[in-house]
Protein backbone atom coordinates (compact mmCIF):
# COMPACT_ATOMS: atom_id res chain seq x y z
CA UNK A 1 0.00 0.00 0.00
CA UNK A 2 0.88 3.55 -0.62
CA UNK A 3 0.17 5.99 2.32
CA UNK A 4 0.22 9.88 1.67
CA UNK A 5 0.28 13.01 4.82
CA UNK A 6 -1.61 15.37 3.10
CA UNK A 7 -3.91 19.08 3.66
CA UNK A 8 -7.15 19.08 2.87
CA UNK A 9 -9.29 21.64 3.81
CA UNK A 10 -6.94 23.17 6.74
CA UNK A 11 -6.51 20.14 8.31
CA UNK A 12 -3.37 17.13 8.08
CA UNK A 13 -4.55 14.02 6.53
CA UNK A 14 -3.53 10.71 6.12
CA UNK A 15 -4.62 8.93 3.31
CA UNK A 16 -4.07 5.32 1.17
CA UNK A 17 -3.46 5.94 -2.16
CA UNK A 18 -5.75 4.61 -5.23
CA UNK A 19 -4.00 1.08 -7.51
CA UNK A 20 -3.89 4.05 -10.01
CA UNK A 21 -2.04 6.72 -7.98
CA UNK A 22 -4.86 9.33 -8.82
CA UNK A 23 -7.37 9.29 -5.56
CA UNK A 24 -6.81 9.05 -1.77
CA UNK A 25 -8.66 7.38 1.25
CA UNK A 26 -8.85 9.39 4.09
CA UNK A 27 -8.35 7.16 7.19
CA UNK A 28 -9.78 7.61 10.12
CA UNK A 29 -7.02 8.13 13.10
CA UNK A 30 -7.97 10.65 15.93
CA UNK A 31 -7.06 14.28 15.98
CA UNK A 32 -4.09 14.45 17.62
CA UNK A 33 -2.73 11.56 15.71
CA UNK A 34 -2.75 12.47 12.73
CA UNK A 35 -1.44 15.52 13.08
CA UNK A 36 1.61 13.48 13.32
CA UNK A 37 0.98 12.31 9.76
CA UNK A 38 2.06 8.51 8.32
CA UNK A 39 3.92 8.50 11.78
CA UNK A 40 0.92 7.66 13.98
CA UNK A 41 -0.41 5.19 11.19
CA UNK A 42 3.19 3.35 11.56
CA UNK A 43 3.26 3.20 15.06
CA UNK A 44 -0.53 2.06 15.37
CA UNK A 45 0.10 -1.04 13.35
CA UNK A 46 3.26 -2.06 14.74
CA UNK A 47 1.47 -2.21 18.10
CA UNK A 48 -0.54 -4.58 15.78
CA UNK A 49 -3.59 -2.87 15.80
CA UNK A 50 -6.00 -2.94 12.42
CA UNK A 51 -5.97 -0.88 9.46
CA UNK A 52 -8.31 2.18 9.83
CA UNK A 53 -11.55 2.39 8.10
CA UNK A 54 -11.89 5.22 5.55
CA UNK A 55 -12.76 8.42 6.86
CA UNK A 56 -14.55 10.00 4.43
CA UNK A 57 -14.84 9.78 0.34
CA UNK A 58 -12.33 9.43 -1.93
CA UNK A 59 -10.17 12.75 -2.91
CA UNK A 60 -8.21 13.33 -6.05
CA UNK A 61 -4.88 13.52 -5.31
CA UNK A 62 -4.36 16.44 -7.72
CA UNK A 63 -7.06 18.79 -5.42
CA UNK A 64 -4.84 17.96 -2.42
CA UNK A 65 -1.35 19.49 -1.29
CA UNK A 66 1.22 16.38 -0.26
CA UNK A 67 3.24 17.21 2.88
CA UNK A 68 6.16 14.77 3.95
CA UNK A 69 4.38 11.60 4.64
CA UNK A 70 6.67 12.07 8.43
CA UNK A 71 6.39 15.39 8.30
CA UNK A 72 8.07 15.73 11.80
CA UNK A 73 10.13 12.11 12.10
CA UNK A 74 10.20 11.01 16.11
CA UNK A 75 14.25 12.00 16.43
CA UNK A 76 17.26 12.41 13.91
CA UNK A 77 16.98 11.01 10.61
CA UNK A 78 20.00 7.84 10.30
CA UNK A 79 21.77 8.41 7.23
CA UNK A 80 24.92 6.36 5.53
CA UNK A 81 27.73 7.98 4.20
CA UNK A 82 29.17 6.92 0.80
CA UNK A 83 27.50 3.68 0.40
CA UNK A 84 27.43 3.33 -3.34
CA UNK A 85 31.22 2.45 -4.38
CA UNK A 86 30.94 5.08 -7.48
CA UNK A 87 30.02 7.66 -5.13
CA UNK A 88 32.69 6.82 -2.55
CA UNK A 89 35.08 6.84 -5.74
CA UNK A 90 34.51 10.46 -6.99
CA UNK A 91 34.52 12.09 -3.94
CA UNK A 92 38.25 11.39 -4.01
CA UNK A 93 38.61 14.17 -6.48
CA UNK A 94 37.01 16.49 -4.30
CA UNK A 95 36.98 18.63 -1.22
CA UNK A 96 37.19 15.18 0.68
CA UNK A 97 40.09 14.24 -1.10
CA UNK A 98 42.43 12.58 1.83
CA UNK A 99 39.56 11.32 3.75
CA UNK A 100 38.80 8.49 2.39
CA UNK A 101 37.74 5.51 4.83
CA UNK A 102 38.35 2.25 3.81
CA UNK A 103 35.68 0.20 2.61
CA UNK A 104 35.51 -2.42 5.35
CA UNK A 105 33.07 -3.78 7.81
CA UNK A 106 31.76 -0.45 9.12
CA UNK A 107 29.44 2.24 7.67
CA UNK A 108 29.63 5.94 8.06
CA UNK A 109 26.37 6.74 10.03
CA UNK A 110 25.43 10.33 10.52
CA UNK A 111 21.97 11.83 11.27
CA UNK A 112 20.20 14.55 9.91
CA UNK A 113 17.69 17.20 12.94
CA UNK A 114 14.17 16.22 12.19
CA UNK A 115 12.95 19.57 12.11
CA UNK A 116 14.52 19.93 8.52
CA UNK A 117 12.06 17.79 6.66
CA UNK A 118 9.61 19.26 3.93
CA UNK A 119 7.67 17.90 1.79
CA UNK A 120 7.11 17.74 -1.93
CA UNK A 121 6.67 21.16 -3.65
CA UNK A 122 8.17 22.87 -1.15
CA UNK A 123 11.12 25.29 -1.25
CA UNK A 124 15.07 24.20 -0.62
CA UNK A 125 16.45 27.72 1.14
CA UNK A 126 19.92 28.21 0.23
CA UNK A 127 20.80 29.67 3.87
CA UNK A 128 22.71 32.65 2.67
CA UNK A 129 26.48 32.83 1.24
CA UNK A 130 27.74 33.78 4.46
CA UNK A 131 27.10 30.40 5.71
CA UNK A 132 27.42 28.45 2.69
CA UNK A 133 27.72 28.21 -0.68
CA UNK A 134 28.42 24.71 -1.43
CA UNK A 135 24.77 23.23 -1.16
CA UNK A 136 24.14 19.87 -3.14
CA UNK A 137 21.92 17.37 -3.49
CA UNK A 138 21.84 13.68 -2.56
CA UNK A 139 18.73 11.51 -3.89
CA UNK A 140 18.13 8.43 -1.53
CA UNK A 141 15.94 5.54 -1.02
CA UNK A 142 14.71 5.83 2.97
CA UNK A 143 13.88 2.49 4.64
CA UNK A 144 11.11 2.97 7.37
CA UNK A 145 10.96 1.16 10.25
CA UNK A 146 8.02 -0.60 11.44
CA UNK A 147 8.29 -3.06 14.35
CA UNK A 148 10.46 -1.59 16.39
CA UNK A 149 13.81 -3.69 18.02
CA UNK A 150 17.38 -3.67 19.81
CA UNK A 151 20.61 -5.94 18.14
CA UNK A 152 18.51 -7.06 15.33
CA UNK A 153 20.57 -9.29 13.20
CA UNK A 154 21.20 -8.64 9.59
CA UNK A 155 18.93 -12.29 8.83
CA UNK A 156 16.26 -10.80 10.24
CA UNK A 157 16.20 -7.02 9.76
CA UNK A 158 13.56 -7.18 6.60
CA UNK A 159 10.92 -7.74 8.97
CA UNK A 160 11.40 -4.92 11.09
CA UNK A 161 11.19 -2.68 7.60
CA UNK A 162 7.47 -1.28 6.90
CA UNK A 163 8.61 0.20 3.78
CA UNK A 164 10.04 2.90 1.90
CA UNK A 165 10.25 6.35 0.80
CA UNK A 166 12.43 8.96 -0.95
CA UNK A 167 14.67 11.62 0.82
CA UNK A 168 16.92 14.34 -0.78
CA UNK A 169 19.89 14.06 1.46
CA UNK A 170 20.62 18.21 0.78
CA UNK A 171 23.66 18.97 1.97
CA UNK A 172 26.16 22.26 2.64
CA UNK A 173 29.29 20.78 1.24
CA UNK A 174 31.91 23.50 3.01
CA UNK A 175 30.53 22.93 6.31
CA UNK A 176 30.14 19.12 6.35
CA UNK A 177 33.39 19.12 5.91
CA UNK A 178 34.81 22.15 8.66
CA UNK A 179 33.18 20.25 11.25
CA UNK A 180 34.84 16.47 11.04
CA UNK A 181 30.82 15.35 12.35
CA UNK A 182 28.51 15.94 9.29
CA UNK A 183 25.53 16.71 11.34
CA UNK A 184 25.74 20.54 11.13
CA UNK A 185 26.28 20.47 7.22
CA UNK A 186 23.09 18.10 6.42
CA UNK A 187 20.51 19.64 9.01
CA UNK A 188 20.00 23.57 8.28
CA UNK A 189 16.34 24.06 8.36
CA UNK A 190 14.52 22.93 4.94
CA UNK A 191 17.61 20.22 3.47
CA UNK A 192 15.46 17.37 3.77
CA UNK A 193 12.83 17.06 1.38
CA UNK A 194 11.08 13.94 1.62
CA UNK A 195 7.92 12.11 -0.73
CA UNK A 196 5.94 11.77 -2.22
CA UNK A 197 4.59 9.13 0.02
CA UNK A 198 5.64 6.07 1.86
CA UNK A 199 5.09 2.50 0.25
CA UNK A 200 4.96 -0.86 1.87
CA UNK A 201 7.49 -3.62 1.96
CA UNK A 202 4.99 -5.84 0.29
CA UNK A 203 4.92 -3.31 -2.85
CA UNK A 204 8.76 -2.51 -3.28
CA UNK A 205 11.76 -4.14 -2.95
CA UNK A 206 14.01 -1.63 -1.46
CA UNK A 207 17.10 -3.85 -2.26
CA UNK A 208 16.76 -3.88 -6.01
CA UNK A 209 15.38 -0.50 -7.30
CA UNK A 210 16.75 2.76 -9.23
CA UNK A 211 17.31 5.71 -7.46
CA UNK A 212 17.74 8.88 -10.00
CA UNK A 213 17.67 12.47 -9.55
CA UNK A 214 17.50 15.08 -12.00
CA UNK A 215 18.70 19.36 -11.63
CA UNK A 216 16.25 20.93 -14.20
CA UNK A 217 15.51 18.33 -16.68
CA UNK A 218 19.47 16.66 -16.43
CA UNK A 219 19.94 13.45 -15.78
CA UNK A 220 22.34 14.05 -12.71
CA UNK A 221 22.21 10.39 -10.18
CA UNK A 222 21.35 7.27 -11.82
CA UNK A 223 22.02 3.96 -9.32
CA UNK A 224 20.86 1.16 -8.27
CA UNK A 225 20.29 -0.12 -4.65
CA UNK A 226 21.32 -3.29 -5.68
CA UNK A 227 24.99 -1.64 -5.89
CA UNK A 228 24.71 -0.66 -2.20
CA UNK A 229 28.44 -1.06 -0.39
CA UNK A 230 26.01 -2.14 2.84
CA UNK A 231 22.90 -3.45 1.89
CA UNK A 232 19.60 -2.47 4.05
CA UNK A 233 19.89 -5.33 6.49
CA UNK A 234 23.16 -4.74 7.12
CA UNK A 235 22.22 -1.35 7.97
CA UNK A 236 19.63 -1.96 10.25
CA UNK A 237 21.38 -4.64 12.38
CA UNK A 238 24.69 -1.73 12.44
CA UNK A 239 22.58 1.24 13.79
CA UNK A 240 20.17 -1.29 15.76
CA UNK A 241 23.34 -2.62 17.61
CA UNK A 242 22.74 -1.38 21.79
CA UNK A 243 19.98 0.89 20.27
CA UNK A 244 16.70 0.61 19.97
CA UNK A 245 14.78 1.17 16.78
CA UNK A 246 11.32 2.46 16.61
CA UNK A 247 8.83 2.47 14.30
CA UNK A 248 8.66 5.57 11.96
CA UNK A 249 12.53 5.65 12.04
CA UNK A 250 14.13 6.71 9.11
CA UNK A 251 17.20 5.53 7.46
CA UNK A 252 18.75 7.29 4.57
CA UNK A 253 20.27 4.21 2.37
CA UNK A 254 23.17 6.97 0.98
CA UNK A 255 23.28 8.12 -2.43
CA UNK A 256 24.74 7.10 -5.90
CA UNK A 257 27.30 8.87 -7.62
CA UNK A 258 26.51 12.20 -9.95
CA UNK A 259 26.64 14.89 -6.94
CA UNK A 260 27.36 18.23 -7.81
CA UNK A 261 30.55 17.97 -5.78
CA UNK A 262 32.16 15.85 -7.98
CA UNK A 263 31.88 17.65 -11.20
CA UNK A 264 34.41 19.95 -12.91
CA UNK A 265 33.91 22.39 -11.87
CA UNK A 266 31.49 21.72 -8.85
CA UNK A 267 27.61 22.44 -9.57
CA UNK A 268 26.16 24.04 -6.85
CA UNK A 269 22.97 24.28 -6.62
CA UNK A 270 21.55 27.61 -7.06
CA UNK A 271 17.98 29.85 -6.81
CA UNK A 272 15.45 28.82 -9.84
CA UNK A 273 16.85 25.31 -9.71
CA UNK A 274 14.73 22.22 -9.35
CA UNK A 275 15.57 18.86 -7.98
CA UNK A 276 13.70 15.85 -9.14
CA UNK A 277 14.22 12.72 -7.88
CA UNK A 278 12.17 9.51 -8.87
CA UNK A 279 12.95 5.86 -7.42
CA UNK A 280 11.51 2.85 -9.41
CA UNK A 281 8.44 1.79 -8.13
CA UNK A 282 7.89 4.37 -5.52
CA UNK A 283 7.28 8.01 -6.87
CA UNK A 284 8.95 11.44 -7.76
CA UNK A 285 10.02 13.55 -5.19
CA UNK A 286 10.34 17.23 -6.68
CA UNK A 287 11.36 20.36 -4.59
CA UNK A 288 12.54 24.26 -6.22
CA UNK A 289 15.63 25.76 -4.86
CA UNK A 290 15.07 29.36 -3.81
MG1 LIG B 1 23.51 11.24 1.96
Amino acid sequence: MRIATFGWGGQRRVGRLSTDGTELTPLALGDRARTRGALALIEALAEGREMPAAAGPRLPVSAVRLQAPLPRPRRNLWCVGRNYRAHAKELAGTIFSGDEKPIDRWPIVFTKVPECVIGPGEAIVLPGRSISEQIDYEAELAVVIGRGGVNIPASRAMDHVWGYTIVNDVTARDVQQRHVQWDLGKSFDTFCPMGPWLVSADELNGQDTRVRCWVNGELRQDGATRDLIFGIPQLIETVSRGITLYPGDLIATGTPAGVGMAMDPPRWLKPGDTVRIEVDGLGVLENPVR
